[in-house]
């Protein structure tokens, strides 16, 4: 079902259709108060138009709050084709894409995600330069999988010392579930501070990797965010925070990398109750982001990135201590200092 008030906020929002590629797609430029509309491009096998806008409409929103609270230059936006992202995709459909951005002039700015590939975005960005987070080109950064990582570890320390009153992970136990592109640099950074290590994958290989090199120890895919730990650090799908899982959570914090962890808005209030600490995902993973962003500066700079993502730690502090202060979840309280952000930026510009 569509909710009218999904779209109170948005500045624009474009169906894209290409009968001669079968390109259908929408753009959803949420808030250019920051700077022009930055996201990612996803293709996913929706139902119909409806559901995709939905989609297109929440997740956008979603980039104008992580880039907000990630002090980027940048407001959110999204692009969701519609299709099969085996069986779909086409030159033709990609440049019919690229063309369509540029046609924004610049106001949106996209990258891969869910379903896109970086090779699907270099036909793209032969059409049209508002493109980032490719391999190859002037400013080209590169895989943002390290910087997320890094991003998560800041965070974690972050939500030890808030929760735990400790300045390091040294001894305490962290179930990692995904050890994927992040999971794997995260665990690397937690073993070299001397974090003990619980970690569950559906990949044997990525498994292997980590057992081998940081000394993980494996869990069963559903006992993971079960087991005995301090940390519960999702770094797989999305989720994972639901109905019937939050009552066997026996971590005191989550803090990972996947997108959209808690089910419902309402699961924030719910591990609250709960006297968990849940650093609100948006704001934890936004190391990746930051890495690409860089790219829309001009002159790619690692000590800009790596100031920005050490300061994932202050960001998440603030939000830690406000909904201490004012007893709110703390994805509440990120999702408010967001608008606020967007807020002064939106009247100082007027
Ligand atoms: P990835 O695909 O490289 O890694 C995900 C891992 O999770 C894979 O190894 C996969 O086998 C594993 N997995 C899948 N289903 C699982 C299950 N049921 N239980 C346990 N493991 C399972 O992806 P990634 O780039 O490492 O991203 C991980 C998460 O972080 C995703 O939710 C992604 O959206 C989010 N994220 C990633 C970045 C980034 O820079 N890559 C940035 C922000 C957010």
């Amino acid at each position: 079902m569509m909710d009218v008030n999904q779209f109170k906020d948005h500045e624009q929002v474009i169906y894209l259709q290409d009968k001669k590629s079968g390109l259908k797609a929408f753009i959803a430029v949420h808030d250019t108060s920051l700077g022009p509309a930055a996201g990612g491009c996803r293709m996913w096998d929706y139902e119909n138009e409806l559901e995709a806008l939905n989609d297109v409409l929440r997740l956008s929103r979603g980039m104008s709050y992580k880039n907000a609270i990630a002090g980027l230059k940048l407001g959110g936006g999204k692009a969701v084709i519609i299709g099969n992202s085996r069986t779909d995709k086409s030159e033709n459909l990609f440049r019919a894409l690229g063309r369509m951005i540029d046609g924004l002039g610049g106001k949106y700015i996209s990258a891969e995600d869910v379903g896109i590939s970086v090779e699907d975005m270099e036909i793209v960005a032969e059409e049209t330069k508002y493109v980032a987070g490719l391999n190859k080109g002037e400013h080209a950064s590169g895989d943002p999988s390290p910087f997320t990582a890094t991003g998560v570890y800041f965070g974690i320390n972050a939500a030890v010392k808030h929760k735990l009153g400790k300045d390091s992970v040294r001894g305490l136990t962290i179930a990692v579930q995904g050890v994927g592109h992040v999971g794997y640099y995260l665990c690397k950074h937690l073993h070299e501070a001397g974090a003990k290590l619980l970690v569950s994958d559906i990949n044997q290989e990525a498994l292997d990797k980590v057992v081998q090199e940081f000394g993980a120890k494996i869990v069963a895919l559903d006992k993971i965010i079960s087991v005995d730990a301090d940390i519960f650090s999702p770094c797989a799908l999305g989720a994972v925070i639901n109905d019937d899982t939050i009552d066997h959570i026996k971590a005191k914090i989550i803090a990972g990398a996947a997108n959209n962890q808690l089910a419902r808005d309402d699961h924030g209030q719910a591990l609250k109750d709960r006297d968990i600490l849940y650093a609100p995902d948006y704001v934890i993973n936004a190391g990746g982001i930051i890495n690409v962003a860089a790219e829309t500066r001009g002159e790619y700079d690692v000590v800009w990135v790596n100031a920005k993502v050490e300061g994932i730690y202050s960001n998440l502090e603030t939000i830690f201590d406000r909904s201490v202060v004012e007893d709110r979840p703390t994805n509440k309280i990120a999702d408010e200092l967001a608008n606020e952000i967007i807020e002064k930026a939106r009247t100082g510009k007027n």
